[in-house]
């Protein structure tokens, strides 16, 4: 078989949306600046951690030199709101994780907005983190492209092989996720409900499928 790389996207891909981190940046400003509702009405949807917190600072009237204490906060709250409401991965993409994880020429990648100590948060009460090989960051670009670029470069870094574009792909929910899969040149795969997909699909996506996935035709339709 020859090698694939998967790479996946954390929330609204292999998470439900649960409003952890929406919960957790409430938290956040109104400990830090008594504005609970700095980030009501603004989309997180396929965003970077760091260019969230940006905005928010923005909203409330503060600089950006104060991202590293929300940051900070941000990552206390988000840990207690995974203890109290537990797992929010989507079953499906529990199974397909562990299949592909249990195939030999299968490497399993992350690309995700999220900073690396939330993802690792997010993904723990799934057991899913221990699955993947490596990954990009939201503390490392605000470029998904950039992300989906770095983790390919780990990857081939860690198996010593270079994987050809026609076999890696990049699973995710948002526009950003088509866009970066497609300015790779690698196998884009949108996930949606089936309202959600028509934009995936414009953007050029090459698979769609609703968040509960079918793990086998995934498999033979992805990988071929
Ligand atoms: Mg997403």
């Amino acid at each position: 078989m020859q090698p694939f790389l998967a790479l996946f996207d954390i929330d609204g891909t292999l998470l439900r949306p649960s409003g952890l981190g929406r919960r957790s940046l409430a938290h956040t400003f109104s400990e830090l600046y008594a504005r609970p509702e700095a980030f009501d009405g603004i989309s997180f949807t396929g965003r970077t951690d760091r260019d969230i917190f940006r905005e928010g600072l923005a909203v409330v009237g503060r600089s950006d030199d104060e991202i590293h204490q929300v940051e900070e906060r941000y990552l206390v709250h988000l840990e207690r709101e995974v203890q109290q409401r537990g797992d929010s991965a989507e079953p499906a993409m529990v199974q397909l994780i562990r299949r592909l994880s249990g195939m030999a020429h299968v490497t399993l990648g992350l690309v995700t907005g999220n900073v690396r100590r939330a993802a690792t948060l997010k993904l723990a009460p799934s057991g899913l983190n221990e699955h993947f090989h490596c990954g990009a960051f939201g503390c490392e670009s605000h470029d998904r492209a950039e992300l989906v670029r770095r983790a390919i470069g780990r990857a081939e870094q860690l198996r010593g092989q270079s994987f050809p574009r026609s076999r890696i792909c990049h699973v995710g929910d948002a526009a950003s996720d088509i866009l970066a899969a497609r300015d790779n040149g690698i196998i884009a795969v949108g996930i949606g409900a089936a309202d959600a997909t028509a934009e995936l699909v414009r953007l050029g996506a090459h698979h769609l499928y609703a968040p509960d996935v079918p793990v086998e035709r995934f498999v033979v339709e992805v990988l071929g």
